[in-house]
């Protein structure tokens, strides 16, 4: 089965694009489908769970039986019923697979705050699930495992909702143009507008980008919204104003998930180490190495309205620089995450949060919508997740048609194969292939 996963192109599309014929190699107890979606305003993985949950506990059976586990389990936000109900029909006479319901509080689907939740145990720090014995996979990863066997990944589920007149979650070729997908969702509703990925976790896109199979969302909002402002701060400016105003309140550090799972991660001293560089040097602590990006701590915790995530970010790049890993760092051979006693009564609730990003006028349903859409061309990466890009086995003015392989990765390496999304003509190739519909 690993093979038909690998041929098929199926990766982790709930995060970084890890191809998931490699986490099919491996041997676990415990396969978890995370289906916690819990950056605000998205739907796409509750949409797909109360649509196609039979096709879910396909793929969630197809990676236990290739992993050897014996437990699956279904994770699932309590307060969604009829998702709730529609995961507990599908796995109705199978006694190793159960429904785990998740409270509504970000980052539950975090895979290290998803583990703890479900199975009580602390990855061990910069460490993988797989070392408790757990392989995490996306509610959209485990449906692509069940459609593997019949076809290659070719599209991709996305939730397209903030200023738009229909928000909808849509079924999209890859490599479709983000400016068409908005158009999907009824257009945007002001004529100045940015584009985030998601919330919390998310990117700035340009509407001219493709979707891949990594894209969950698509939040558009008018141009002068805070979050935008926020996450298009320079780095020089995200330093300078945080060495000049962090008053060590530690409240970043209070709220970090991580922290308080009790790894060792205080994301206040990094913003300390600002004081020891000018505002041009990068940022230099090792309390930083743990952190997640999760962005609770810049987004909803510092009164300050600072950065202490992107000073994080900038802080493990300069330590990469320099040869620092966790494994070399002066805090790795400290004693072993301990849970601290806040951690129920610190977690962020979803609609506290989503006020504080200035996103609760932009709640909807975005209902699933997967009517097949005439897109005129798409623009594939040849890269889409973790690893190499896979090479191009196409050249411009090929005919292809929808699945066929035009793109592999070679053997030994990692990465994921790439397939034509759309029946079309290959115009060009560079790091994307792009194709002309007829
Ligand atoms: S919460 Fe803000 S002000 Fe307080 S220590 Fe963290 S960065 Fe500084
Ligand atoms: S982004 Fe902030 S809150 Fe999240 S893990 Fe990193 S330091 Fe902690």
């Amino acid at each position: 089965m690993p093979g038909t996963i690998r041929k098929a192109g199926v990766v982790g599309a709930g995060g970084a694009g890890f191809p998931t014929h490699v986490k099919a190699l491996a041997k676990a107890e415990i396969v978890i489908s995370n289906g916690a979606e819990c950056e605000p305003l998205l739907h796409k993985d509750k949409e797909l769970m109360k649509r196609h949950a039979p096709l879910l506990v396909e793929g969630l059976e197809t990676m236990m039986a290739a992993t050897g586990a014996k437990k699956g389990v279904l994770a699932v936000k309590a307060k969604y019923r009829d998702v709730v109900a529609a995961c507990e029909k599908a796995i109705q006479g199978r006694p190793s697979l159960s429904v785990f319901q998740l409270g509504d509080f970000y980052p539950a689907g975090d895979e290290y705050t998803l583990v703890y939740e479900v199975t009580g145990k602390l990855i061990p720090p910069a460490g993988l699930p797989l070392q408790v014995g757990a392989v995490v996979d996306n509610v959209e990863t485990l449906i692509n495992v069940a459609l593997a066997k019949k076809q290659p990944v070719t599209d991709t589920y996305l939730t397209v909702t903030g200023a738009v007149h229909k928000p909808v979650t849509l079924k999209l070729p890859i490599g479709t143009s983000v400016a068409e997908a908005i158009g999907f969702a009824g257009g945007a509703k002001v004529s100045l507008f940015g584009v985030l990925e998601s919330a919390m976790m998310g990117r700035v896109m340009d509407p001219a980008e493709p979707v891949t199979k990594t894209t969950g969302g698509l939040i558009i909002l008018p141009v002068d919204h805070s979050l935008l402002r926020k996450k298009t701060a320079s780095a020089q400016r995200i330093s300078r104003i945080g060495k000049s105003a962090c008053d060590q309140c530690s409240f970043c550090t209070e709220f970090c998930p991580r922290y308080l799972l009790g790894y060792a991660i205080e994301p206040h001293k990094v913003m300390r180490s600002l004081g020891f560089s000018d505002s041009n040097r990068k940022p230099l602590s090792e309390w930083a190495l743990l952190c997640c990006e999760c962005s609770l701590c810049s987004l909803y915790a510092c009164p300050e309205d600072l950065d202490p995530k992107n000073v994080c970010v900038g802080a493990k790049a300069s330590l990469r620089e320099q040869g620092m890993d966790w494994k070399k760092s002066s805090l790795a051979g400290g004693k072993a995450p301990s849970v601290h006693p806040m951690l129920p009564f610190r977690k962020v609730p979803i609609d506290r949060l989503t006020r504080k990003l200035g996103l609760w006028d932009y709640r909807a349903e975005a209902p699933l919508d997967e009517t097949a859409r005439h897109v005129k061309s798409v623009a594939i990466p040849l890269k889409q997740g973790l690893g190499v890009p896979a090479q191009a086995c196409v050249a411009a003015g090929q005919k292809v048609a929808k699945g066929d392989l035009i793109a592999s990765v070679p053997e030994g390496k990692l990465g994921a194969a790439v397939h034509a999304s759309i029946d079309g003509t290959v115009k060009s190739v560079d790091s994307r292939v792009l194709i002309e519909a007829p």
